[in-house]
């Protein structure tokens, strides 16, 4: 009998989320039977967090993706990490081997491919926010020689980044420099539903910056507004997620992801 893949997405809030589109995309395009179930679990809860890695662990799920706010959370319910996801100290992967738990992070290469995509060039980079998307926003670009600074609501939290990855500076969100930076990537999740009036950036835009958003709903936020007001290109994180997910399907099924067909089906 033809085996039907299990996967899902641990994370909350879950509204809105565009995971099962691609996965059962993704599924369909190879010909493979399945499902892609939404798993909201809240802040805190390890019990229901644990009952759903027994599932992975035990053989009735496939995979499994986490999102905020669990990506560094989950990190003590695993078995091991790949090298990257050691690298980054945060997973948003998990699959299952000999019953053992291995956390991986799709978000980094899933990141600089689509960075690349949009044909964004320069030197100096200021990232919004030091959680578990910013660890692996800034890892990729640390090792693409860019020069990031981080801002975030508490300093020490930036200031981890800074000396964990080696990087160039660290500022309280509310109060930015003054500084011609290329490229703003923001990985709060100011901007997302059901907050799309809130923005992590208040006043000016540096000249000429590329703002990369990868808050994805709305598919533009009020950041990605106002910087397009000012002149500026933006991108939303649609294509981070498109690619993050294709490496984590091809993981869990060993077949490969038609990205064309999760594309058409973001569409
Ligand atoms: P996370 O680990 O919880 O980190 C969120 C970061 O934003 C933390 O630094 C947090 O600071 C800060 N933050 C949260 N609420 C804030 C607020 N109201 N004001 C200022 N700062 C705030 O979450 P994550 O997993 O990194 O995800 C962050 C966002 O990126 C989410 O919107 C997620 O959907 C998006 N994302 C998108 C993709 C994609 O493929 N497009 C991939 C990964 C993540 P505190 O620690 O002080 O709360």
């Amino acid at each position: 009998m033809n085996k039907t893949y299990r996967f899902g997405l641990l994370g909350y809030p879950l509204q809105g989320s565009r995971s099962p589109d691609l996965h059962k995309a993704a599924l369909q395009a190879a010909g493979l039977a399945g499902e892609y179930r939404l798993y909201p679990v809240e802040p805190g809860d390890i019990k229901r967090l644990e009952e759903l890695l027994a599932h992975l662990r035990n053989g009735n799920l496939d995979g499994l993706s986490v999102t905020i706010p669990h990506k560094q959370a989950v990190l003590p319910l695993l078995d091991s990490l790949s090298e990257t996801a050691h690298a980054i100290r945060a997973i948003n992967t998990i699959y299952a081997r000999d019953s053992r738990l291995i956390g991986e992070n799709t978000d980094a290469p899933g990141f600089i491919m689509d960075l690349d995509k949009q044909g964004v060039s320069g030197r100096t980079c200021l990232v919004l926010g030091a959680g578990g998307a910013a660890r692996a926003v800034v890892s990729r670009l640390k090792t693409n020689d860019w020069e990031v600074t981080v801002a975030a609501r508490r300093t020490s939290q930036a200031e981890a980044l800074v000396s964990e990855f080696d990087l160039s500076g660290a500022c309280r969100l509310d109060s930015i420099p003054q500084a011609n930076f290329d490229l703003i990537v923001n990985t709060t999740p100011l901007g997302m539903i059901p907050n799309e009036q809130s923005c992590p950036w208040e006043g000016d835009f540096p000249t000429g910056a590329f703002v990369y958003d990868l808050v994805y709903k709305p598919p533009e936020t009020l950041l990605m507004q106002r910087a397009r007001a000012a002149g500026l290109r933006t991108c939303n994180g649609l294509g981070m997620l498109l690619e993050q997910a294709a490496l984590a399907f091809e993981m869990w099924t060993g077949y490969p992801a038609n990205k064309d067909a999760m594309k058409r089906a973001l569409a």
